[in-house]
């Protein structure tokens, strides 16, 4: 292969997939006063395969970046992803603002050209906006293949392409490129690991850099106003029926049959 890859890894942090996002009184956002936080769950897939490419084969990876873009906070993501086996990292500080897909896109794209990265492996969404659109706008800004989706990715050493089975309704695609290439993780590629509490400390010594958007010249001004954000309505709780005839009497009284 003619080049080691060099793979960034984007995490965000995100609210905890296992706590209900409750909306803000100013139904603005999801409320975010005391709760916890965690790595977006694509982005620790992403991650993981990452790890597994260099398990695979030492030779072939130069280096795991990870990148955040966030508040201060998001040190904490980074110092995780550092724990479970990125060799560096940076944080974007875009202080308390909500990045749009685009802006984040934006802002990859400088770490890419300073990172001289070839591989770009993202989660396929946040699970906090549930955008889905940052791994596709950073490969039209970069003018890179992209391969979404990804439930399997084998890296071909001497020939230097990538093979991606891609999840796909009611079945899956299967997709070979050249480096370079960016490619957006499905929940069932891998399961990650955990961090182990050796790591952990080790991480702390790893490389964080802080940059601002003005020192990577982007400009993150949002496009986009949010109006309103609400819950869904409340169900309706059900009701046990004594008969099929009870059931069907009902049915037609709702008018659903
Ligand atoms: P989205 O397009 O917002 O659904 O996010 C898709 C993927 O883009 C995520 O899984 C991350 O890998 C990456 N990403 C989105 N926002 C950020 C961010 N603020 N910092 C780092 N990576 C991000």
């Amino acid at each position: 292969m003619s080049s080691k890859l060099r793979i960034l890894v984007p995490v965000k942090r995100v609210i905890d997939s296992a706590i209900r996002p409750r909306v803000n009184k100013a139904q603005t956002g999801v409320e975010t006063q005391g709760v916890k936080f965690s790595i977006n769950p694509f982005c620790d897939i992403a991650l993981e395969e990452a790890i597994r490419i260099r398990e695979g084969s030492k030779s072939l990876v130069e280096k795991i970046h990870a990148v955040s873009a966030g508040s201060i906070k998001s040190q904490e993501t980074l110092r995780t992803a550092l724990a479970k086996g990125a060799d560096e990292s940076t944080l974007i500080d875009v202080g308390d603002k909500d990045l749009e897909p685009l802006s984040v896109a934006k802002l990859l794209a400088k770490v890419v050209e300073a990172q001289d990265s070839n591989l770009v492996i993202l989660g396929k969404q946040a699970i906090d906006n549930d955008s889905n659109q940052t791994g596709q706008l950073l490969a039209g800004l970069l003018n890179w293949p992209q391969a979404t989706n990804a439930s399997k990715v084998e890296v071909e050493e001497s020939s230097g392409s990538v093979t991606v089975t891609r999840e796909v309704d009611g079945g899956s695609e299967t997709v070979k490129a050249k480096l370079p290439l960016v490619i957006t993780t499905d929940l069932r590629l891998n399961e990650p690991r955990y961090a182990s509490l050796p790591n952990i400390m080790k991480a702390k010594k790893k490389p964080l850099k802080v940059v601002k958007p003005d020192d990577l010249g982007v400009d993150v001004s949002s496009r986009l106003e949010i109006l309103k954000v609400t819950e869904p309505p409340v169900r309706q709780a059900g009701i046990i029926v004594g008969s099929t005839d009870e059931l069907i009497e009902r049915l037609k009284s709702a008018g659903a049959v």
